[in-house]
């Protein structure tokens, strides 16, 4: 027996790459040391150089052939405490690379290689050459000049007043005429003072909380020395917000971080400014519109533990917290949440771990709460509260199914819709037509003979667009320009099926040619500050919004009164187990909409089945109602959240490939010996996309635990399968949709 102690001389490196395993290297300056885990490192990795991060270190195994050294990138680790345990465990839930989980962990920059950012907000001020300058400058400069006289300026509020400041900077700058300075972390969001409010403080107090916020308030608090999970299930406009904002002043109080994720669509400039506004600090964000570097300053701030309040979308679950004191999921329904490729992770979920790692307390709010949250609030894992009524002066809104069998339909609304957008706009307010989903835009068919014009490389009609003189495909992009007649009959009765915006907006300018109509869908708003533009000059006068879903939440519209919604049918019969859950909530938040102000709100539903369950028991009982009866049938047919499910999905030019491939990850699955139901293997529920043949093997258990136990067994099989390697495929643990 040996006593001697090894000394460790390899790192065992995360790599991002598609293999299931740690590859060693040697340190450059010889030892290997357990302060480098969590360090960023440089190797070489065939003909390439990668980056990747130390997860362990140990002693090269014997045999092994002389190793390649790497280069250590950090002096600190980025990763370590928590975060790197938390990624740890993501990895294994996952079943993904440890190097792949952490290279979605990081910001593009800091995955490249380079260095943490640098974190100061950066401020001007006039020398006092400046000062006496003032009076001789001209043109930009000078007005730059005068607004540092007043006060010296941070960049943000110069970008606000000042278009092209920047070059005017620069120009003082060289004369040494002003000077740039870095700002403390943390002054208090400086001085703008437009907008003053009536504590005098620069901090908004908001109103005072009603009974039902208080008490959830409390508990939220009585419960911040530990973990503590809650569901605060809150009709739209109860006041959840204002919940969360005492819970976050709480928590900066005590000098901790807190973190607030929003679905990709709720994070709007108005969010931001008003947790600026109430908190009265600097308010990080993170979201898709950023730029890397701005991404990497906020990961840098987060780190360092100066980044008091973030909040962000999806990926912002993965920021270091070193201080942390509460984590806030807003709309924790909301599908963007789940991470649809590469690494699959669902951001509520992780952060649920991290916040347990953390052991601090996690608040999951929503008007229309998934079924998996409702189940763990009635089983008591989720502290339930519940807000029954809309907060301030707003009324709920009243609720009206319009029968539309054999009425006469104009670009798919009745003559009721119609007639209730007119007293609408005669009211001097707005409507809003709610298109359910743009996935479901109209087809080209021939009147004929019932040809549609489907994509020549997938399983899909194409969706008509440009006003009918171009065909798409929303799967695989391709497009064409529309026929001009039948290409199997020769008629020329083309027509569009079922009408998308476009339509509707066509048919709606025609008939209220003295109101704006402005239709908002991806299609009108590439950019993010697009939308907010678009609103912003709509403004508040009588007119009419036609939206898709990105219109469901987020900006607020006052002035807005009656929500129509078309195309609720599509959803009622949808192959997919969640399809009524995702149109109930959608119902309800499109419904949120409607009066939000002091005057109140109105909804019609538009649809050919008014006695569909699903309507009848979300209009008569809400959505508890609508919950309890699903939850029902989830459990008699054994779905989540009462079966725990994982996709393993492939696809190749050739089916035989997909299908050998799925063969042999179930047989795998098989000789675990886990008690797994294995469903497959399937055909995806689109076949065949961008030529591609694909098919899916669905793996299902009642217990969590089975089902990871049965992919750790097989996985290393199904990797090193020589089918493996004729078809791309991945894997899905919790999957959302079964697409
Ligand atoms: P939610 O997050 O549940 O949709 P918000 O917190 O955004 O609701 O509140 C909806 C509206 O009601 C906001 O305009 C908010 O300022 C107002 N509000 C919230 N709580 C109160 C209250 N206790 N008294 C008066 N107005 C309130
Ligand atoms: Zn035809
Ligand atoms: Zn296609």
């Amino acid at each position: 027996m040996s006593t001697e102690t090894t000394i460790a001389t390899v790192w065992n490196v995360a790599l991002p790459v598609p293999l299931p395993r740690l590859f060693d290297y040697r340190p450059a300056d010889g030892v290997a040391d357990k302060a480098d885990i969590g360090c960023r490192v440089r190797v070489p990795f065939g003909s390439r150089e990668l980056i990747g991060v130390v997860a362990a270190i140990g002693t090269p195994e014997a045999g092994t052939p002389e190793l390649k050294t790497g280069e250590r990138l950090d002096t600190q680790p980025l990763f370590h405490g928590e975060l790197l345990e938390s990624l740890r465990w993501l990895a294994r839930y996952t079943h993904a690379p440890l190097g792949e989980v952490f290279a979605t962990a990081l910001p593009g920059p800091l995955r490249q290689g380079e260095p943490l950012a640098d974190t100061h907000a950066w401020g001007w001020r006039l020398t006092d050459a400046g000062r006496t300058a003032v009076p001789r400058l001209r043109g930009k400069p000078r007005r730059l000049a005068k607004l540092l006289a007043g006060s010296d300026q941070d960049e943000d509020a110069l970008a606000d007043q000042l278009d092209d400041w920047r070059a005017a900077a620069r120009a003082l700058a060289k004369r040494e005429l002003a000077a740039r300075f870095a700002i403390e972390p943390n002054a208090l969001v400086p001085p703008r003072r437009r907008g003053a409010t009536a504590s005098g403080t620069g901090v908004n107090t908001g109103p005072p909380l009603n009974p039902e916020q208080q008490a959830a308030a409390e508990a939220l608090l009585a419960a911040r020395d530990g973990f503590a999970s809650f569901l605060l299930d809150g009709v739209t406009g109860s006041g959840k917000t204002e919940v969360y904002l005492h819970a976050i002043a709480d928590c900066l109080a005590r000098g901790r971080q807190a973190l607030v994720l929003v679905p990709e669509i709720g994070l709007t400039p108005q969010t931001l400014k008003r947790f600026r506004e109430r908190l009265g600090i600097a308010v990080h964000a993170l979201h898709s519109g950023l730029g890397d570097g701005e991404r990497a300053r906020t990961w840098a701030a987060c780190v360092r533990g100066e980044a008091r309040v973030i909040v962000g979308t999806r990926s912002a679950a993965f920021l270091p917290l070193p201080n942390a004191g509460l984590i806030v999921i807003d709309e924790e329904h909301d599908g963007s949440f789940k991470q649809l490729d590469g690494i699959r992770y669902h951001a509520r979920d992780f952060a649920l771990v991290r916040a347990k790692a953390l052991d601090i307390p996690i608040v999951l709010g929503s008007a229309t709460p998934s079924l998996e949250s409702l189940r763990n609030a009635r089983t008591g894992r989720y502290t339930h509260l519940r807000l029954h009524v809309r907060a301030g002066e707003a009324r709920p809104p009243r609720v009206r199914v319009t029968d539309v069998r054999k009425r006469p339909l104009d670009a798919g609304m009745s003559p009721e819709l119609f007639e209730a957008i007119a007293a609408t706009l005669r009211s001097g307010s707005q409507a809003l037509v709610f298109k359910n989903r743009r996935g479901y835009a109209p087809v080209l068919l021939c009147h004929d003979c019932g040809w549609s014009a489907q994509c020549t490389r997938c399983d899909a009609s194409m969706t008509v667009h440009a006003g009918g003189r171009r065909l798409q495909c929303h799967h695989c992009g391709a497009r064409r320009p529309a026929p001009d007649a039948c290409p199997d009959c020769g008629g020329l009765a083309l027509q569009s099926q079922g009408a998308g915006t476009e339509r509707i907006e066509e048919a709606l300018s025609k008939r209220f040619p003295d109101f704006p109509v402005l239709r908002i869908d991806r299609g009108t708003t590439q950019r993010r500050d697009a939308l907010e533009n678009l609103l912003r000059d709509f403004g508040d006068a009588p007119g009419i919004l036609i939206g898709t879903q990105m219109l469901a939440k987020g900006h607020d519209l006052p002035n807005l009164t009656l929500v129509a919604v078309v195309g609720v049918d599509e959803g009622l019969f949808s192959a997919d187990f969640r399809a009524p859950e995702k149109l109930a909530q959608l119902l309800i938040q499109v419904a949120g909409r409607a009066g939000r102000a002091a005057r109140p709100g109105e909804v019609l539903l538009q649809t050919h089945h008014p006695q569909h369950p699903l309507l009848e028991t979300l209009l008569n009982g809400g959505y508890h109602a609508f919950a309890d009866a699903e939850l029902a049938q989830r459990e008699a047919a054994g779905f989540p959240p009462f079966a725990h499910l994982a996709l393993l999905r492939a696809e190749a030019r050739q089916l035989e490939a997909t299908h050998a491939f799925l063969h042999v990850a179930k047989a795998a699955l098989r000789d675990s010996g886990a008690q797994l139901e294995l469903h497959g293997p399937l055909p995806a529920p689109m076949p065949r996309r961008a030529g591609f043949q694909r098919a899916q093997l669905l793996l299902s258990s009642p217990e969590r635990r089975t089902l990871h136990a049965a992919l750790d067994a097989a996985l290393p099989t199904i990797h090193a399968a020589p089918e493996a390697r004729r078809v791309r495929w991945s894997l899905d643990v919790d999957p959302v949709d079964l697409y």
